[in-house]
C-alpha cells in the first residue's frame, strides 16, 4: 500500500470501533513470529471481540483489502519487505479458557496451546499433554491439525466455532466434520476464522498429567533447539520416512545460508542465529529441496507457512 492508501484506511479502521492502541501502522512482523524474521505489516490490528472481528473481516472484504490472521506466528516466514496489507491478531475474549461439564474445555482460539494444557493439568482432565510445548495458539493448531508424541489436535476437538471469512456468521463444526489429516484441516484454504473450541478430554490425575507434561518438556528440550529461533519442523514428514533423517544423510546437518541454518541439533530445525533473513532462509530450503530430492528423489514440502 502506498503511505496515502494507509493513512486512509487506518482512519476507516478507527471509524469501525478499533482502539487506537490495538490499530498499529508499520508494525515489524519479526516481532509476532517465532523465527524472529519479517519486516514492516501496512497495519497491523488487535481485535479483542468477536463484534470487532466481524466488522473487520467485513471491512477487508467490502474493500478488497490483502489481509492474513495470525495465531502466534510459531509456523510463519516473512519476507523481510514486510506484509503489503492488514494483519490482525486475536487477543482479549479470544484467550479464555474455562471448564464446561466433566470432562470438557472451551476456548479462545487466540489461548495458548500452552495454557490450555497447562488448564487441563490443573483441572485434572489428561489428553492435552502431547500439546504442552507446541509454541502456538489453539486456532492456529486446529487450523493446521498440530501434533507431537502421537497426540494431535484432532483426538481432543469435539467442537469448532468458525466464523466466516466476511464476518457475516458463526457455525458450529463438529471435530468430525473439521476434515482433520495430518498437518491439515478444512479451514486452511479457506480463509474462515476459528474463533473458539470446545475440547473434550479424559478425567485423570493432576500429578500424571502433570508428570507427563514435565516428561515430554524435557524430551523436546533435549532434542530440539528449543534455545534458537525457528519455526519448528521446518519441512512436512514425507510419506516415506522423516525429512530429519533424509536431511542428515544427505550430509546438510549444520548446513548455512547467511543466518540461517539446518539445526545442529535437529536437522528438521531451520533456526535464525541472529540476523537472518528471509532470503536466506529460502535459499536454504531450496538447497535442501534439490540436495534431498537429488539423494532419495523425495521432494520435501514445506510444513512452514512461507507468505506472499
Ligand atoms: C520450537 C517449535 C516447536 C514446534 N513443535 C511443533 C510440534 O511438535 N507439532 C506441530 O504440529 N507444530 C509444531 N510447531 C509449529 C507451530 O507451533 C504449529 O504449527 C502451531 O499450530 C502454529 O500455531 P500458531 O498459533 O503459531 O499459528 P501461526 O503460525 O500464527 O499461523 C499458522 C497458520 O494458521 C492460521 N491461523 C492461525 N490462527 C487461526 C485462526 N484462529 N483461524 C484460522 N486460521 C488461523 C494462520 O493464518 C496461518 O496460515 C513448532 C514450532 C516451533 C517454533
Amino acid at each position: 500500500m502506498t503511505n496515502k492508501e494507509v493513512e486512509l484506511i487506518y482512519e476507516k479502521i478507527l471509524n469501525l470501533g478499533i482502539k487506537k492502541e490495538n490499530l498499529i501502522k508499520g508494525e515489524p512482523m519479526k516481532n509476532h513470529t517465532s523465527f524472529r524474521i519479517g519486516g514492516p505489516a501496512d497495519i497491523f490490528i488487535v481485535c479483542e471481540n468477536e463484534k470487532e472481528l466481524s466488522r473487520i473481516l467485513s471491512f477487508v472484504q467490502n474493500e478488497n483489502i490483502k489481509h492474513l490472521l495470525i495465531g502466534n506466528g510459531s509456523n510463519l516466514l516473512f519476507k523481510d519487505s514486510g506484509y503489503d496489507g492488514i494483519i490482525i491478531k486475536l487477543a482479549g475474549d479470544f484467550e479464555k479458557i474455562e471448564k464446561r461439564g466433566e470432562d470438557e474445555i472451551y476456548a479462545g482460539s487466540a489461548a495458548l496451546l500452552s495454557k490450555v494444557s497447562n488448564f487441563a493439568s490443573i483441572n485434572s482432565l489428561s489428553g492435552m499433554e502431547f500439546a504442552s510445548g507446541i509454541p502456538g495458539s489453539l486456532g492456529g493448531a486446529i487450523f493446521m491439525n498440530a501434533g507431537a508424541y502421537g497426540g494431535e489436535m484432532k483426538d481432543v476437538i469435539c467442537e469448532v466455532d468458525i466464523m466466516s471469512k466476511d464476518g457475516k456468521n458463526i457455525r458450529k463444526v463438529s471435530g468430525e466434520d473439521m476434515g482433520f489429516s495430518y498437518r491439515h484441516s478444512a479451514v486452511e484454504g479457506s480463509n474462515d476464522i476459528v474463533i473458539s473450541a470446545l475440547l473434550k478430554l479424559i478425567p485423570s490425575e493432576a500429578n500424571i498429567i502433570k508428570s507427563k507434561i514435565d516428561e515430554l518438556g524435557e524430551s523436546r528440550r533435549s532434542k530440539q533447539p528449543t534455545n534458537l529461533p525457528s519455526a519448528g519442523s521446518f519441512f512436512k514428514r514425507p510419506q516415506n520416512g522423516y525429512a530429519a533423517a533424509l536431511i542428515e544423510e544427505a550430509g546438510l546437518k549444520g548446513y548455512s545460508v547467511g543466518g540461517a541454518s539446518v539445526s545442529e541439533k535437529h536437522s528438521g530445525f531451520v533456526v535464525n542465529n541472529g540476523g537472518a533473513s528471509y532470503f536466506d532462509v529460502i535459499e536454504l530450503m531450496n538447497h535442501v529441496q534439490e540436495e534431498v530430492n537429488k539423494k532419495f528423489g523425495i521432494m520435501l514440502e514445506p510444513e512452514v507457512r512461507i507468505i506472499d
